[in-house]
């Protein structure tokens, strides 16, 4: 039998190299777990047959480009469309010999935390299925810990896979701008996209980033890793420095449980020999939200003026043209969307560009610049990756800024083009705490050297009691 639920990627590799399990037959069972909790926990909007082989099987977020397989970013707007080409992270995995399970399920075009903005319905957190897995990529999180994927890639804009993984008990990396190719990803706000992996452990987490960073010539802002991904090893962290800036760690919203497991991690940091000091993240705190909500709506505003009915999924029937358009993308987009395209064009509009956009790129060169002077004395800051846990289904659906409110931990590092790690650190009222540790650019390999440290000090129970 195999517990899916349980199986790490490397466990699952191990088997398939011995033979002990074949291909098909991994491939087989987690199917038979989907067939038996995806109806609850709605992970996947399309499922894909058994391509064959001996690889790994993986499931991937829905705006990341596949051929031949639909991919709707979540969106009425693509309902129906298939891409005749796969996105290069697709082509690796592919290389890799991994077998794509399916789609999971997204907030529209990846704008929300919860997966309460997808067209097709949200998907529900497999410890607690009244609850939200968090957002956007709230289907692949739920997949991996609903034992429904090995694992499986997201995306994040301002903390997309780091949070679901908070929310959902297990390891998720935001990796350094440009060292994943966004070549056939369904594009949110550009300069702050990336795709990144979602595991049961850290060094799973570490493998398939291994997998899928590079340098690519059909995204030029992608680089070649300054060194290997090292799959971590060490159980101590001597000579390591974590800092703990103040404002992350105090923000207001904070639960007390969050706080109590993520200062209990860190107190196992230090005895695991690693030096943690206290700094400060003031500015970057004070201004990310509202910079953030300049450059990603104004980005998404013009990366979406293409969804018009004429070249890619939903066309509104209409007599003419200009009617056309106009119905298209008012039937097709959903409000959250719509929300943004508003906010977004004011800002990049004559007469407001320099007083919102472009002081929001100032804003931002300021945010980058106090994160780079932490890193000359520290190799991670940490921090809980969300405010809170898991919260209810429809509970923030009402009121747009307590939904934003969601990544006010992630966005700051998002906009400074940081890497990002979550480790799961506990529970709080049984449900999992989330705790972000934060590198310097292609500072991963001590994020999952820190990460796996912890993670096997903790010992965290990543199958949610109501499944054991
Ligand atoms: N929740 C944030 C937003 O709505 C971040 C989403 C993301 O990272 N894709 O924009």
């Amino acid at each position: 039998m195999i517990d899916t639920l349980r199986l790490t990627a490397e466990e699952a590799k191990r088997l398939l190299d011995s033979r002990e399990i074949s291909g098909a037959e991994l491939f087989a069972a987690y199917r038979a777990a989907i067939d038996e909790r995806d109806e609850e926990l709605h992970c996947y909007l399309h499922l894909c047959d058994d391509p064959g082989g001996d690889g790994i099987p993986i499931a991937l977020k829905d705006v990341i480009g596949t051929k031949g397989i639909p991919t709707t970013a979540g969106s009425k707007i693509l309902e129906g469309y298939v891409p005749v080409y796969d996105s290069t992270v697709v082509e690796r995995l592919k290389s890799h010999g991994l077998r794509i399970l399916g789609k999971t399920n997204t907030d529209e075009f990846a704008m929300g935390s919860s997966t309460e903005n997808s067209a097709f319905g949200p998907s529900h957190n497999p410890w607690d299925p009244s609850r939200v897995p968090g957002g956007s990529g709230g289907g692949s999180a739920a997949a991996v810990t609903g034992g429904l994927a090995p694992w499986a890639l997201g995306s994040d804009t301002g903390g997309s896979i780091k949070q679901p993984s908070a929310l959902c008990g297990n390891v998720g990396l935001r990796p350094t701008y440009g060292t994943v190719s966004r070549y056939g990803i369904v594009a949110f706000a550009s300069s702050l996209d990336q795709v990144g992996p979602v595991a049961k452990t850290v060094r799973d987490c570490a493998y398939l980033y291994s997998i899928i960073a590079g340098r690519d010539d059909r995204d030029t802002t992608t680089v070649e890793l300054p060194q290997p991904v090292e799959l971590p090893e060490a159980t101590d962290l001597k000579g390591l420095r974590v800092g703990v800036p103040k404002e992350l760690n105090e923000a207001e919203g904070i639960e007390p449980g969050v706080t109590a497991a993520v200062q209990a991690a860190i107190a196992r940091l230090e005895e695991l020999g690693a030096e943690v000091g206290e700094c400060s993240l003031s500015l970057s705190v004070e201004y990310g939200m509202p910079c953030y909500y300049l450059i990603a709506p104004a980005e998404a505003s013009s990366n979406l003026a293409r969804y018009d009915g004429v070249r890619y999924g939903y066309r509104a029937a209409a007599a003419e043209r200009l009617e056309m358009y106009e119905r298209t993308r008012d039937e097709g987009f959903g409000d959250e969307p719509k929300r943004r395209i508003m906010v977004g064009t004011y800002a990049l509009s004559a007469g407001y560009y320099d007083a919102y956009y472009g002081q929001a790129q100032k804003v931002r060169t300021v945010i980058k610049r106090e994160h780079d002077a932490l890193f000359e004395t520290f190799d991670a800051l940490v921090s809980p990756t969300s405010p809170t846990v898991a919260f209810p289904l429809g509970a923030r659906t009402d009121d747009p800024l307590a939904m934003y409110l969601s990544d006010v931990l992630t966005i700051p590092s998002c906009m400074a083009g940081l890497p990002g790690l979550n480790v799961p650190c506990g529970l709080s009222e049984g449900l999992p705490v989330g705790l972000q540790l934060v590198g310097p650019q292609f500072g991963e390999n001590a994020l999952f050297r820190i990460g796996h440290a912890l993670e096997r000090a903790i010992g965290f129970d990543p199958v949610p009691e109501r499944l054991r």
